[in-house]
Order: C-alpha cells, then sequence, then structure tokens
C-alpha cells in the first residue's frame, strides 16, 4: 500500500472534464513526477490532493487516511506540504522568521505575527529551523530581510519553510518554473540532496523534462485527464504512447 491513494477520482468543470478515472498509488519514500502538456490535469490533480478543490466521485487516502472534505490546514497537520509555483514568503520578515511561521501554523493551524515571539522562545523549535537553514545553505542569510534575497534563494527559504514542518509528503508544482539552468540544477541538487538525507516522499508537477528525469524514481504521464502511463524514467523516455501525447510526435 502507498503513503497517497488515488481512486477513480473525476472531476468536471462544467462540461469539461478536468479529471477522468485517475488512479495513482505513490510508493512511500519515492519521487514520482506527474508529467502532461498543458490542460492535462496535473494542476487540477494536486488541488484535489491539498484540500482546495473536492473531486465529483473517487477517494484519496493519505497514510491510511481520508483528505477528501478536510480543510487545507488539517491536511497540512496531517503531514502533506506543498511548495508552489511563485515563492510565498514574507518580504518584511527576515530569513529566521520567515522560518518560524510554518512550525506555527503546523501546531495551531492558523498563523499570527505576535505569536513569533513565543515561539521563537522554543528551543527544539529553534534548533530545527536553524538545522533546516543549515541544510539548504541558507544559515548565514538568517539575518537577511526575505525580500531581499536573490530569486533562488527565495525558493531555498520557501523550500526549507516546507521542510522545517517535516512532511511525510513534500508536493512540488513545478519547482523551477521561470528559473534559468544554473539555479535550475542548484533546484535538482537541493532537491536530491533532501531526499537522500530524509525519508520524504515528493511527488512533483513539472514540465521541464531535465528535471523530471533527474530527480524522479516514478512518472505517471497525464493526457486530458487520465493517467496514461506509469512507469520508471528509463521506460517513459522511449514510450511511444507518451511521445505522441507528450512531446506531439
Ligand atoms: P494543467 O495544470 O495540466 O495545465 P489544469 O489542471 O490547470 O491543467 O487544467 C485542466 C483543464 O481544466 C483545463 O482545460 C483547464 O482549462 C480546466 N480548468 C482548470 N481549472 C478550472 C476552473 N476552476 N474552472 C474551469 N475550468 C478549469
Ligand atoms: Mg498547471
Amino acid at each position: 500500500m502507498g503513503i497517497l491513494e488515488v481512486s477513480n477520482v473525476n472531476k468536471r468543470f462544467g462540461g469539461l472534464q478536468a479529471l477522468g478515472d485517475v488512479n495513482l498509488d505513490i510508493a512511500q519514500g519515492t519521487v514520482h513526477a506527474i508529467i502532461g502538456p498543458n490542460g492535462a490535469g496535473k494542476s487540477t490533480l494536486l488541488n484535489v490532493l491539498i484540500g482546495k478543490l473536492v473531486p465529483d466521485t473517487g477517494t484519496v487516502m493519505f497514510d491510511g487516511k481520508s483528505v477528501l472534505g478536510r480543510k487545507p490546514y488539517e491536511i497540512n497537520q496531517m503531514g502533506i506540504s506543498r511548495v508552489f509555483q511563485t515563492p510565498e514568503i514574507f518580504g518584511d520578515l527576515t530569513v529566521f522568521e520567515n522560518m518560524l511561521i510554518p512550525c506555527f501554523a503546523k501546531r495551531d493551524g492558523t498563523f499570527r505575527l505576535h505569536a513569533l515571539e513565543s515561539i521563537a522562545s522554543e528551543k527544539g523549535i529553534i534548533e530545527k529551523a536553524e538545522q533546516m537553514l543549515s541544510d539548504v545553505a541558507m544559515i548565514d542569510k538568517r539575518g537577511m530581510t526575505a525580500s531581499s534575497l536573490s530569486r533562488g534563494d527565495k525558493r531555498r527559504l520557501e523550500m526549507a519553510m516546507c521542510l522545517v514542518q517535516e512532511p511525510k509528503l513534500l508536493l512540488l508544482d513545478e519547482p523551477t518554473a521561470g528559473m534559468a539552468r544554473a539555479d535550475t540544477n542548484n533546484t535538482i541538487e537541493l532537491l536530491n540532496h533532501i531526499h537522500e538525507s530524509r525519508d520524504i516522499t515528493m511527488v512533483i508537477i513539472e514540465h521541464d523534462m531535465h528535471v523530471v528525469f533527474s530527480l524522479a524514481k516514478r512518472i505517471t504521464v497525464l493526457a486530458q485527464g487520465s493517467p496514461l502511463v506509469e512507469d520508471t524514467p528509463e521506460n517513459i523516455k522511449g514510450h511511444p504512447k507518451v511521445k505522441e501525447a507528450y512531446l506531439g510526435e
């Protein structure tokens, strides 16, 4: 049994079938990529996984429990964190203060700015936040205002903000979108390092094949709302159906 099991999920927007009979079984500890052309239903699927959208039919089980009908913060507390396409950090706060926010959100299901001081006095949380900043090579920048960080560092911070919650499952929606090659390669290295050093399952939605083939152990190709094939990267590369649907060949 996988850590995340999606069974017979359907979602319509009016007359449009955005997701049709989606079945997915994500193994514990893997890096699983979901790829597919524009409009294939990738973001819709992700939104179902994080509780932002409720499917018309089907079930989504995480760690043996249903996520359907739960609020996004409840799903977060169950152990699912996500990295957004655009970094969601607090520009006026320092790097270190930003790290405290997700700790608080995970514990209390909400975040209030004035609580920063109280949480910052909790030794365990400070140590965890510092360790995580070291892991993403950001500890030297802990006192910097987040808005002054480079784009790549903002992304690192955001990743660290997800990881400090110690999620069991990390969802990444195009983590390298809009990045230059060097930053993309840094992110690949960072994610590989995170995956190897922690027991985190990752689901990555990604357009960039270089990223997909550098990270994924398993790949599901989504086309017109339904999984077309699921296989290892080696097999996906040469798959005729994939070439046809995804690469337009
Ligand atoms: P992808 O992320 O793979 O590009 P999406 O999941 O964003 O695809 O979209 C799948 C299909 O559903 C597209 O045809 C899109 O236009 C449609 N769609 C997505 N969200 C909505 C919505 N909120 N209302 C209506 N149609 C939507
Ligand atoms: Mg999308």
